[in-house]
């Protein structure tokens, strides 16, 4: 077999850390492969898409803006796929394409070291892609999920599809949650922003766990404070180390172990640490 070519089709794609990440993967398994960024705008998802049908190409992962309209473009989709409504990571099987969503398993790997084996309630906040694949997964892992968003209709959406409560920030039990799952992007780019008060940071019990998405910046308002307040926090990078794991998995047979993915990306990152 020849070498494989894997892509990520976003607009924007220049800042992605998933080329050092699968980069490293494939010399990491000893694989001949190449993975290339693509800008690619909405108009051109289907004909980017035709060319990952034949080889060298095994697959592509979707970025911002094309989760969802990539639905309708696979030839089958995988049972989180479908659910969620997103498509994080296409897979050749032939000449067909599968749509594939890592990003909810990708959210248990990364939560594992921090929750530990027992299940409870969680909050997600927000409901936008990312925290439909967080309620899926959460819910099929045993825990009693309570969606928390800015604007509560969308909220009431999400739950009437996925299952899960919709509660208005100030009607959240906030001392019963043993998970908060910030998948909302306040906190993105903004280190003094968050997507609760500091008071309902304050609230959570003892022992909770809490884990935001947002990796840029490494330490958001919300880390700062559940650390503060002396519970278990982490960023969005296991997740997004873990989506790309399993990703690569799906692509080439090879269980490349998360630290590679982990450490390609920190060492991207770190250059920027100081901005
Ligand atoms: P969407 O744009 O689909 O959803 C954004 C959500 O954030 C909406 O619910 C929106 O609320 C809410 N929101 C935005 N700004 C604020 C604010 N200032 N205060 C409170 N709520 C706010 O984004 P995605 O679901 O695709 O992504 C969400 C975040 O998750 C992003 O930061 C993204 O980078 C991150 N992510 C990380 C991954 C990882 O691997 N670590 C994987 C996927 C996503 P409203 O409905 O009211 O507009």
């Amino acid at each position: 077999t020849g070498p494989l070519q894997a892509y990520l089709f976003a607009d924007p794609a220049a800042h992605s850390l998933s080329p050092v990440m699968h980069r490293a993967a494939f010399r990491h398994a000893g694989l001949p492969g190449e993975y290339e960024a693509r800008r690619v705008q909405p108009e051109d998802l289907p004909a980017a898409l035709r060319g990952l049908r034949v080889p060298p190409a095994c697959g592509a992962n979707l970025s911002l803006p094309h989760k969802e309209a990539a639905l309708a473009l696979m030839d089958d989709l995988t049972p989180a796929a479908r659910a969620i409504g997103a498509v994080n990571t296409v897979i050749r099987r032939g000449e067909d394409l599968i749509g594939e969503n890592t990003d909810a398993p990708g959210l248990l790997d990364a939560l594992a070291p921090l929750t530990g084996p027992d299940r409870g309630q969680a909050a997600v906040l927000g409901a936008g892609g990312a925290a439909r694949a967080a309620v899926w997964a959460l819910r099929r892992d045993g825990w009693a999920v309570t969606v928390v968003n800015r604007t509560l209709a969308r909220a009431e959406a999400l739950t009437a599809e996925l299952g899960g409560t919709a509660v208005a920030s100030a009607d959240v039990p906030w001392e019963n949650m043993a998970l908060l799952v910030n998948a909302s992007s306040a906190g993105l780019s903004r280190p003094d922003e968050s997507p609760v008060t500091d008071e309902v940071v304050a609230r959570l019990p003892a022992g909770a766990a809490v884990y935001d998405m947002v990796y840029r910046p490494a330490e958001t308002r919300l880390l700062r404070q559940a650390r503060a307040a002396g519970y278990r926090a982490e960023n969005g990078l296991s997740m997004l180390a873990a989506q790309a794991r399993l990703s690569f998995l799906a692509w080439t047979g090879a269980d490349v172990p998360l630290h590679v993915f982990l450490n390609a990306a920190r060492a991207a990152l770190e250059p920027h640490a100081q901005g």
